[in-house]
């Protein structure tokens, strides 16, 4: 017997464990997944260690979120009860993420999850750090992976060098749409799934992964979670994992207080939510505005805000606030945060650590609350003084390519990287 089951938020039908299931009377609703068991965090090493994640017999090694009490950012910030969640490579804190990001869970848990349902191989559309953790995990779990990204993020993707030979393909005369459209008829063609967005539960569950590491540490849920919000996949899976803390029972009472930030001046679920609308504006997704963050893994024009079960529910029922944070605080809080704590961070971390000032300086954070500031990716300094990376160096095609073409290419790419 399984230890899960996937049901419907919404209508609460059970649905069998399928690969990326969707319900079809509530087509605008995530499943999620139900756990049979309290809480455990015994049953394995790294990520692995813990019940609630929909795998059954992992296969390769996955290394986990590392959770510590900040001493010096929390003095900085005259706070005592700052825990660090650090999602990046910091062998010094046992921190070990070769791609950097937070993204290698969601990696992890979607391929495991595929390999059970008998899924042979993925198609990922993606630009920056999810290409580059499904490219990392292809060649740890030896599961064929095919990646698709618009040529303009090329400039800021790189890949370590084992994942060198994962099929990567550029679409040259197009946005990041057109990548979705081709990656999508390159699925039709190969017979490999898409990995699935927001609505796959391995990849909410993967980035929840990072609050049962917390709760394992702190020994409880915290008062409030911070993270930096692109899809809002990361937020919701926390919330899920939250939830069912609180049904556990051992661990809290309330769910933690969500606070989840945007790079300005592109913050369309910022904005929503300010006037507490769960409908995004139009204005707030001009495609101008990306052009001015610094963090394009933020930059989502389709986050999972409105669905049912997604950032807008999940700011309902959990409560917080949501904070819009300049290119200037970004910048400084990246600083400021690898001086204090002493390890590099990405842009998007520094939005998260940016947010925390503003909840401190709001007093939506009081000063003694216990919170867990998720630092979405860091170490990419540390982890080049030890290990080559390299640009990403893709196969470019056309978004006009023909399905002949698309069969052709899939050949020799799968014949190469096997
Ligand atoms: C993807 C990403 C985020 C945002 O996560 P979502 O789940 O898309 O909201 C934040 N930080 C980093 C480093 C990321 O790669």
């Amino acid at each position: 017997m399984s230890h899960f089951s996937i049901i419907c938020r919404k209508c609460g039908k059970e649905l069998p464990n399928t690969y990326c299931a969707f319900c079809e009377h509530c087509a605008n609703s995530l499943l999620i997944t139900s756990y049979r068991d309290p809480f455990r965090d015994d049953c394995g090493k790294g990520i692995w260690k813990f019940n609630w994640l929909p795998v059954h017999t992992p296969a390769f090694d996955q290394p986990g979120t590392v959770v510590y009490r900040s001493q010096w950012l929390a003095r900085h910030l005259d706070m005592t009860d700052l825990y660090i969640a650090f999602n990046g490579y910091w062998p010094e804190r046992g921190a070990f993420l070769e791609a950097c990001t937070f993204k290698e869970f969601e990696a992890a848990i979607v391929l495991q999850n595929a390999v059970e349902n008998g899924v042979e191989g993925l198609i990922v559309a993606s630009a920056g750090n999810t290409a580059r953790a499904f490219a990392h995990l292809s060649i740890v779990a030896g599961f064929p992976v095919i990646i698709v990204v618009p040529r303009m993020c090329l400039m800021e993707m790189w890949y370590l060098e084992s994942s060198s030979m994962v099929p990567t393909l550029a679409v040259g005369d197009g946005d990041y749409s057109d990548s979705i459209d081709v990656a999508r008829r390159i699925a039709a063609v190969s017979g490999f799934p898409f990995e699935g967005g927001v609505k796959n539960i391995a990849k909410r569950d993967g980035l929840g992964s990072t609050i049962l590491e917390a709760v394992s540490v702190m020994g409880r849920l915290p008062d409030h979670y911070v993270q930096a919000v692109g899809s809002g996949t990361g937020g919701i899976g926390v919330w899920e994992m939250s939830e069912r803390f609180l049904r556990d029972g051992r661990f809290g009472t309330a769910l933690p207080k969500l606070h989840l930030a945007q790079n300005l001046p592109f913050a369309p679920m910022v904005k929503a939510w300010e006037k507490r609308s769960r409908e995004l504006f139009e204005e707030d997704l001009r495609p101008e505005l990306i052009g001015q963050i610094s963090t394009r893994v933020l930059s989502t024009r389709y986050p999972a805000y409105s669905v049912q079960g997604g950032v807008f529910d999940a700011m309902q029922a959990a409560g917080g606030s949501m904070y819009g944070v300049t290119n200037r605080e970004v910048f400084e809080s990246m600083e400021l945060f690898s001086n204090l704590e002493g390890v590099d961070i990405v842009p998007a971390a520094g939005v998260a650590v940016a947010a925390l000032k503003q909840a401190l300086e709001k007093k939506t954070i009081q000063k003694g609350d216990s919170v867990l500031l998720n630092i979405t990716g860091g170490g990419e300094v540390m982890l080049g003084r030890e290990k080559k990376t390299y640009n990403v160096e893709p196969a470019f095609v056309s978004k006009k390519i023909t399905d002949k073409e698309i069969e052709d290419l899939i050949c020799t790419a799968l014949k190469k990287s096997s």
